[in-house]
């Protein structure tokens, strides 16, 4: 019994430190997060830009492990010990600070009843109920804040009521998505393409950014009260271009510019200037759904159709490269290749296969083409195409690759299959062997794609002839 108890103790004290562990994480962030948050409030007043509530809300969304009672304690703990560091009244911080908590409990309350997809904003609608969820969270907030206001500024219930609302709402919308989205370190890398494509292109990823800035530039000297909606086309543009994280990062750095360049200039005669600064924040923040949704859902567009498009050119089965797309790839490559060494071409074709069908089932067979996928596959250079052309028959196309290099590769292969044990949940493990066609061309020959095809299965039918189980080269 002894070790089994120790075990328990063990994993049990281990859990514990992770709790711990992450409350540390989040207290931090949190702190981090409000300090930033009273530097840039103007003295006397309210924060402007309040990121904390948003990034413990995305937080707690991501990582359950942060939702625990000991979590919730290390952020309340953070808020008061932030503002209490700047000397906020101890009355005034402990009622800010439950408005703040107040707001991220109920959005994250409200974020439970939503699926995986939606907290990464990958459906259609997902930016929709990060909507609705961000006006709920900062309801939350201003009916608390409401009262705070109250009993520490003295102030009428329904200003601080509506001044909680309507700057929680826009920090909600414009700092929510950058940490419900933002990739992991790992792949940020990745991120400096900026979309989804494979290589990065400066020109393509530049211009749509330029034109932001310079829509941004000129919306500030066009100044008024419309002007901060003059950089709507660029940020689309942007949301087109671009995938969510960028588009959602970009949209963050549009609306702190604008509640900046537009909330401070002075209002209209007559204009209360908080009230001002109010709708021009509340106008930023819905100005930021539109290149969000936008973005959204183009990603997932994009995600759609990259996935329909791995479907159309793998095989269901082996999830090697399906016939058409070999054809075309394999064409693509010879055609190209100016290569001194040349190319080559393997057919492959599984011997007796009617047989093991007939003997060990259907499913049994289908094991088999998979186990001598997998076995040729991690024979092969990542530049290699390799790709089914028929029920068990397989095509091998090898790029740069000598006569003599081609026939060892293929080589290779016969014996690795020949040494396969596939596991079909009978006693003994099933033997196959497979029979081999290589044509090879080189840098100067004028062969085409179709040609070595040919080649190659007039190879393979002697292959088959002269016993099987074994690789025969076209006769050149
Ligand atoms: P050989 O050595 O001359 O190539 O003989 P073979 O039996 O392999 O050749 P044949 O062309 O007569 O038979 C191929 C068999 O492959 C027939 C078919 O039942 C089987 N087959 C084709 N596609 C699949 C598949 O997707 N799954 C399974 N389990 N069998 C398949
Ligand atoms: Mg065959
Ligand atoms: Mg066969």
């Amino acid at each position: 019994m002894r070790p089994v108890i120790n075990h328990t103790v063990k994993s049990s004290n281990a859990a514990l430190a992770v709790t711990f562990l992450s409350a540390a994480i989040l207290a931090g962030i949190v702190f981090l997060a409000s300090l930033f948050g009273i530097f840039t409030r103007p003295s006397g007043l309210l924060a402007l830009f309040w990121p904390a509530n948003a990034i413990l809300l995305g937080l707690m969304v991501r990582h359950p492990r942060f939702a625990t009672p000991v979590g919730w304690a290390a952020a309340f703990a953070a808020y008061v010990a932030a503002d209490l560091i700047m000397h906020g009244p101890l009355v005034k911080t402990l009622w800010l600070t439950g408005a703040n908590i107040a707001g991220v409990f109920v959005g994250s309350l409200l974020y439970r009843f939503v699926g995986a997809d939606h907290r990464r904003l990958r459906e259609p609608q997902s930016v929709i109920i990060m909507f609705v969820i961000c006006t709920a969270a900062a309801l939350a907030s201003a009916i608390v804040g409401g009262i705070a206001a109250g009993v520490t500024l003295n102030e009428a219930y329904f200003s601080g009521f509506e001044f909680w609302l309507v700057t929680e709402l826009v920090n909600f919308i414009v700092v929510l998505p950058v940490v419900l989205i933002a990739p992991p370190f790992s792949e940020w890398t990745e991120l400096l393409t900026l979309g989804n494509r494979e290589t990065i292109s400066w020109e393509r990823n530049a211009l749509p950014v330029a034109a932001l800035i310079l829509s941004m530039f000129i919306s500030s000297l066009i100044g008024g009260p419309g002007a901060f909606a003059f950089p709507v086309p660029a940020l689309l543009w942007c949301a087109t271009s671009f995938s969510l994280f960028p588009t959602a990062l970009l949209t963050l750095v549009f609306s702190i510019w604008g509640m900046m360049v537009f909330s401070s200039a002075g209002p209209v005669p007559d204009t209360d200037p908080l009230c001002w600064a109010q709708s021009i924040r509340l106008g930023l923040g819905m100005i930021a759904m539109a290149p969000l949704s936008v973005a959204s859902v183009t990603t997932t567009r994009n995600f759609l159709l990259k996935r329909l498009q791995d479907s159309v050119d793998h095989d269901f089965l082996t999830r090697t490269l399906a016939r058409g797309t070999l054809m075309a790839r394999g064409e693509n490559i010879v055609s190209q290749d100016s290569n001194p060494d040349g190319s080559a071409v393997l057919v492959l074709d599984i011997d007796h296969f009617k047989a093991v069908n007939d003997q060990f089932g259907h499913a049994a067979g289908d094991s088999a083409l998979v186990a001598f996928a997998n076995v040729v596959a991690s024979t092969l250079r990542k530049d290699d195409l390799f790709g089914r052309t028929g029920g068990e028959e397989f095509c091998v196309v090898l790029p740069k690759t000598s006569a003599l290099s081609a026939q060892a590769v293929a080589e290779r292969i016969r014996q690795a299959v020949e040494r396969l044990e596939i596991d079909i949940g009978s006693s003994e493990p099933l033997k196959i062997t497979v029979s081999g066609g290589l044509a090879v061309r080189h840098g100067v020959s004028r062969l085409s794609f179709d040609d070595m095809l040919t080649r190659a299965d007039t190879a393979l039918y002697r292959a088959k002839a002269e016993g099987r189980n074994r690789i025969v080269s076209e006769a050149s």
